[in-house]
């Protein structure tokens, strides 16, 4: 397979290409392709696999860039993890409009207020800050079709569990989920069989 096989944006397959990636890797060969269609996922992939871009490539690819609101939120659990997912996104997005923004506690909520003023189209972050401002009405998810989870066995293990359920509450009907673990806990398994809706399982 090719990236070109995907019919993605071609300003989008330039950044793919001028990041250095001439093929896709498994995960992403797997979960591209069916990301694309709409269907929520479930895959099991360790770091190192190339999982930032598996889920990265779609949610820039369905990203519209002319309407100025959240469309895809990228949750982690750490604010390391957020900086380098936004770092990947920003890489990838080079050439398409994309309005990248990151968000986790322990930073200033003012600056976050600010920066939600202006034009976000993908909110990376960690659950509690992004469902208090959720709950402020400061950030509005209601038309964020693609909720993507990183690290989702850590996410479901900690403190943030209940945040994430309340969070969904704010998005629409027909959001489209991509969990991505690299363990499959009770945690993870319960989360799937609540919220993913027939979900494809990747596991490699
Ligand atoms: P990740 O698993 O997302 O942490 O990615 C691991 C490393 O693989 C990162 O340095 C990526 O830039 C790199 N990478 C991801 N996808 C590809 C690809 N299709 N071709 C070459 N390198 C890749």
């Amino acid at each position: 397979n090719d990236f070109e096989d995907y019919f993605l944006k071609r300003e989008l397959l330039m950044g793919i290409y001028e990041k250095g990636f001439e093929k896709p890797s498994p995960i992403q060969e797997e979960s591209i392709p069916i990301a694309l269609t709409g269907v929520d996922i479930l895959a099991r992939a360790k770091n190192g696999t190339g999982k930032t871009a598996a889920f990265c490539i779609p949610a820039l690819e369905k990203i519209d860039q002319e309407k100025n609101v959240i469309q895809v939120v990228i949750l982690v659990p750490t604010r390391e993890l957020a900086l380098q997912t936004s770092q990947v996104c920003k890489e990838l997005g080079k050439h398409l409009k994309v309005q990248v923004m990151v968000t986790t506690g322990g930073t200033s909520l003012k600056d976050d207020i600010m920066r939600l003023y202006q034009p976000v189209h993908l909110l990376v972050g960690t659950p509690g800050r992004i469902l208090d401002l959720a709950k402020k009405d400061i950030c509005v998810l209601k038309d964020c079709s693609m909720l993507i989870m990183d690290e989702a066995d850590k996410l479901l293990s900690s403190e943030f569990q209940p945040s994430i359920g309340q969070l969904i509450r704010f998005l629409p009907a027909n959001r489209q989920i991509l969990l991505f673990s690299a363990t499959f806990p009770v945690t993870v398994k319960d989360f799937m069989d609540r919220y993913l809706r027939k979900p494809f399982i990747i596991n490699l």
